[in-house]
């Protein structure tokens, strides 16, 4: 039956389009930290980074039917459940970020925070880091190096390697201050004046690269320094994915811009961005912003739904806490398994690092597509990132409980074991 699925997918939707895993599984219905599939076979979630409060949750189906049911619209009329997301959403944010502005995805959030950084610096020039991930438009693909050599970056882009502590050892925000100094030094040697620094705060595709804390602090002002605006893409890690609501308080940073999606609407499509109100005037001023269905009644009502359900559940507490189990089982598992090289991460942001030899640390990247594959084989659903393919993203939804945890760890104990 999914062979049959994984055809008729091509044949109408077409070559560009990847699956996961070496068997692709069809799901149809989500609870908790589960996934259950045609045949009722139930797996337990780590890769989900989308229905953060877990699957289907009912809060949230509820809050989306109820709005539902009365008036979805464009976004031209007033409304007042987008004013009390807005005022939730900056409530947990640094006072000096004033305003929120709605999209509809991540890649729409990051693209209008580029619109505003360059309508406010005069500048183009983009720092990233050399694996990021930034979204799906063609102003952010060039600006994405996880795409790959088919995908080239834009004349006005520099990368930076990420702040990688396993392998670059003990100066790391020293170095990667210098580094994003010298990339914009590099591209105004080419005429292109400073826009932005550009972040995931957890550095989730180059490879999950959480520590030193307060590394962000030191090159957000090397960034501003150069004349940069300091935009941390809160995409993945925010919403208390790492024990804290958004991935740049552990480094005791006020970035200019956040922008954010993903887990914001628990599964439905909805995403925005933070910013100083200053930072707006100039395009505020010169262009009439529009997005038909940014902030709509339904997507707000969800993305408050959400807000609640964490403060209610205390869901990034249980994330710092079932996170600090997990490493710790993982620590625990490369005391047995010489492959695990290294295992860090913050809350339930956590990558595990798999190397073929713990001296020269060469990546274990086909022992990883088959660990990857064999928990799948075991119910059990992760990926892998990294630019070797070999580093574990775990990544399950915030309600995850220690015996969930301990059901992973057990899963991935067998699988090394062989
Ligand atoms: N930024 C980051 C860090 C992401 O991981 C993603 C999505 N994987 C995006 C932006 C783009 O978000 P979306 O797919 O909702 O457009």
């Amino acid at each position: 039956r999914e062979r049959a699925m994984v055809e008729r997918r091509g044949r109408l939707l077409g070559p560009a389009y990847r699956l996961f895993y070496e068997r692709p599984v069809h799901f149809v219905r989500g609870e908790g930290a589960w996934l259950f599939d045609a045949e009722g076979n139930r797996y337990l979630d780590c890769y989900n980074n989308v229905a953060s409060l877990g699957h289907a949750h009912p809060r949230v189906v509820e809050a989306i039917a109820r709005q539902a049911a009365l008036l979805n619209t464009h976004t031209r009329y007033l409304h007042d459940t987008v004013l009390d997301l807005a005022e939730a959403l900056l409530a947990t944010m640094p006072a000096s970020l004033g305003h929120v502005m709605f999209t509809c995805t991540g890649s729409e959030a990051n693209d209008l925070a580029l619109r505003i950084a360059r309508a406010h610096t005069g500048g183009e020039g983009i720092v990233v880091t050399s694996l990021a991930y930034h979204g799906v438009t063609a102003s952010l693909a060039e600006l994405s190096p996880s795409l790959g050599e088919g995908v080239p970056l834009g004349r006005h882009v520099a990368t930076v390697a990420p702040p990688d502590a396993y392998r670059g050892g003990p100066d790391m925000p020293a170095r990667f201050a210098a580094d994003i100094a010298a990339a914009f030094a590099g591209l105004r040697r080419h005429g292109i004046r400073p826009c932005a620094l550009l972040v995931d705060t957890m550095f989730t595709s180059d490879g999950v690269f959480p520590d030193p804390a307060g590394l962000l602090a030191v090159a957000a002002a090397a960034a501003r320094e150069a004349g940069a605006l300091f935009i941390a893409d809160e995409v993945q890690p925010g919403f208390g994915r790492t024990g804290t609501m958004w991935g740049f308080a552990r480094h005791g940073v006020e970035p200019d811009i956040v922008t954010m999606g993903k887990p914001m609407g628990n599964g439905h499509p909805v995403a925005g961005l933070a910013i100083r109100p200053e930072l707006l005037e100039r395009f505020g001023r010169t262009v009439r912003y529009f997005n038909t269905f940014g902030g709509n009644p339904v997507s707000a009502a969800a993305g408050l739904a959400v807000l609640e359900v964490l403060r209610d559940e205390g869901l990034p507490a249980n994330a710092a806490a079932v996170g600090a189990h997990l490493m710790e089982g993982l620590r625990a598992l490369a005391s047995r398994h010489a492959i695990i090289g290294d295992v860090r991460g913050a809350g339930l942001s956590i990558g595990c690092e798999l190397v073929g030899d713990r001296g020269t640390r060469e990546p274990a990247t086909a022992e990883t597509a088959r660990i990857v594959n064999a928990l799948r084989e075991r119910r059990v659903l992760i990926s892998a990132s990294g630019p070797g393919a070999n580093i574990l993203k775990i990544r399950p939804p915030l309600c995850l409980t220690r015996d969930q945890a301990d059901i992973f760890l057990g899963a991935l104990d067998e699988v090394l074991t062989g």
